[in-house]
């Protein structure tokens, strides 16, 4: 069977009720047949549900399916992205360990690493996205255990060649860790280019709708289960609840995913014929620096565009007033095509000098590309920009 089709039809066995959807375990605890049984289930000769901290079958449906869907063999569910961000770096890094990260990062996974892994003696050192191989190589350290990274990145769409990665980490046995939370599974499987752990932020595409957070790792059996150990005992678990509508969700990722991919390039190609737009960069786009790894790596380019425009925060902010139709928000991953000024949202906290690194300049606006019709994307977007950049 296709994937798609597993994630359609891979549900908890139906209950003497009959149910077509997949029935939602609400349940903080379960119940032992005998006190034998709480003992067995307790020393791990029996396997089975205890209390939902440690697991429950909804969210099991949830992280099978992930795991499934990421060729990996397990996978762990966490209340949010930076939950399941965080346990990869917590569960599997000790005091004196190095790792060679990406520059560009989530916000909060840069801030984990320079302030709240850096303060536990875990060091790291930061290579551009598109470095060289031999400048990777060059960041590695006897101690480094770990290479970290995002592709594409936010906000600025750069890609790191994960089979080189992937490469490099094989060679010097180093823990290959992935946040897939931009392509999704459906565009990019980072297992495939030897990940032994990928996170995703399923608060974005997976929930797709903008409802519920949650974060999920999935990873092979033995990382998975050093993860699970911190996991456990810390507690960052996902509710049920959100582990259903997730699991639902994933019923329709292949198909949202189909069509935030083609509105994205149709309207990253509206954009590069509009005034006042300096630039548009799309992974998929025949101007993107990368646009050849981005064809290899990539089954589509993804849900984000992003534009730069003359004139800086004054005409920026001018466009965001102008759109009747897209949202202005600092979230993506929605129905609902979003707006966002990174300078001033999402990467404020960042220094003058990161993000003249990162290339997220004042006039830079992150497009969240939804799942309304293309037209009327494109309508909205040349009318605002008219209003923004009248013709003299
Ligand atoms: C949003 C996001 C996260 C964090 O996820 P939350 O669910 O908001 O905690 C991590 N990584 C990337 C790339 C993201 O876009």
């Amino acid at each position: 069977m296709h994937k798609s089709t597993k994630a359609i039809r891979s549900q908890t066995p139906r209950s003497p009720f009959r149910e077509h959807s997949t029935p939602l375990f609400l349940t903080s605890s379960f119940v032992f047949e005998s006190a034998e049984q709480g003992r067995a289930l307790f020393d791990e000769t029996e396997e089975g549900n205890i209390y939902s901290r440690f697991s429950n079958p909804t969210v099991q449906e949830f992280t099978d399916k992930m795991a499934m869907l990421e060729n990996h063999d397990e996978g762990l569910a966490f209340a949010t992205g930076m939950a399941a961000v965080f346990a990869g770096f917590a569960g599997l890094l000790r005091s004196g360990d190095h790792i060679v990260s990406s520059r560009a990062l989530f916000g909060s996974a840069h801030q984990i690493i320079t302030q709240i892994l850096a303060g536990w003696g875990i060091g790291h050192t930061y290579v551009d996205a598109s470095a060289t191989e031999a400048q990777w190589r060059a960041a590695l350290r006897p101690e480094t255990k770990m290479i970290y990274l995002e592709t594409p990145s936010n906000p600025g769409l750069e890609l790191v060649d994960m089979e080189m990665l992937g490469r490099i980490s094989a060679e010097h046995g180093l823990l290959f860790y992935v946040d897939n939370c931009f392509a999704t599974p459906i565009l990019q499987n980072p297992a495939d280019y030897g990940a032994q752990l990928v996170a995703h932020s399923a608060t974005k595409f997976i929930d797709g709708q903008g409802r519920v957070l949650g974060g999920v790792l999935t990873g092979t059996a033995e990382v998975m289960d050093r993860i699970r150990f911190f996991a456990r005992h810390t507690g960052p678990s996902l509710s049920p609840f959100n582990a259903w509508v997730l699991s639902k969700s994933l019923e329709t990722l292949d198909v949202r995913m189909e069509r935030h991919c083609s509105n994205a390039l149709a309207l990253a190609r509206t954009l590069t014929e509009c005034e006042g737009v300096k630039k548009v960069n799309y992974p998929w786009l025949e101007t993107h620096p990368q646009f050849d790894l981005a064809k290899r790596q990539m089954r589509a380019g993804g849900a984000i565009v992003t534009i730069e425009l003359a004139g800086g925060f004054e005409h920026a902010s001018r466009l965001m007033q102008s759109l009747q139709l897209v949202s202005l928000s600092s979230n993506l991953g929605d129905t609902r095509s979003i707006i966002t000024h990174p300078h001033s949202t999402t990467h404020s906290k960042l220094s003058a000098q990161d993000k003249a690194a990162l290339g997220i300049t004042e006039g830079l606006l992150r497009i969240s590309v939804g799942l309304e019709h293309i037209e009327d994307l494109q309508e909205d977007f040349r009318k605002a920009l008219e209003i923004s950049y009248p013709r003299r």
